[in-house]
């Protein structure tokens, strides 16, 4: 089911930059430019998330915002062209989700949207060999069990699942995940691969996952998590 987008927009060429974003997304745009109508399509039917401008010409995007909530639970995402922080203040406040201060380009809104959809829904986020990276929550499942992790574990873990098939050098992880320790030696690459691979191990057995060898070590080259 491709996401539904309700587009709350009266600026056209704005409106036109959002449709098009959303479309080339293979997602669904519904354009409206008033407030009244955006809460219409509301109680028709349901979207997936709301683009929402501030200053619309019959009623701020604030009180649309405020009257949407009292029946629909909805991701709002504002677009405000007054980047105050009482308008952010005033924005997340009433039930809004995220905003995006004008001007913005279309790729950060597309990112915001699928930021909002992969919080609500992480199970949709594709799994790498079991492996679910959920980074707003800071959080890896594997086979939807969460992996209890150390901040290091995690970092590693996540580097790894972001190139699957990458091999990783013991320096390159160092420089990607340990920059701001103070000293850092190879030893602790693979200190750090060896307790992971050993919780991976124990929630397999534990849950009777099939079990087979995670992470790959390329000798003299380091690491990756799929061979
Ligand atoms: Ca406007």
């Amino acid at each position: 089911m491709p996401l539904h987008i309700l587009i709350v927009e009266d600026e056209p060429s704005i409106a036109d930059t959002l449709i098009y974003a959303c479309q080339s997304e293979q997602m669904l745009a519904t354009h409206v430019t008033l407030g009244q109508l955006a809460l219409d399509c509301l109680k028709q039917q349901p979207f997936d998330t709301i683009l929402l401008d501030i200053g619309l010409p019959d009623m701020t995007g604030f009180e649309v915002c405020r009257q949407l909530r009292r029946f629909c639970a909805t991701p709002v995402i504002f677009l405000t062209a007054r980047d105050h922080e009482v308008d952010r203040i005033m924005g997340l406040e009433i039930g809004a989700d995220d905003y995006v201060p004008k001007p913005f380009s279309p790729r950060e809104v597309i990112a915001r949207i699928k930021a909002i959809q992969r919080r609500l829904h992480p199970e949709n986020t594709p799994a790498v060999a079991g492996l679910q990276l959920d980074e707003l929550a800071s959080r890896i499942y594997y086979h939807q069990h969460l992996l209890q992790l150390t901040r290091y574990e995690y970092l590693l873990l996540k580097t790894l699942i972001q190139q699957p098939h990458r091999v990783f050098s013991r320096t390159a992880l160092m420089d990607t995940i340990w920059q701001s320790a103070e000293e850092t030696m190879e030893r602790t690459v693979d200190t750090h691969i060896k307790t992971l691979r050993n919780k991976l191990r124990e929630l397999s057995l534990k849950q009777a996952l099939h079990s087979q060898e995670m992470i790959v070590t390329h000798r003299g080259m380091g690491y990756s998590l799929l061979p």
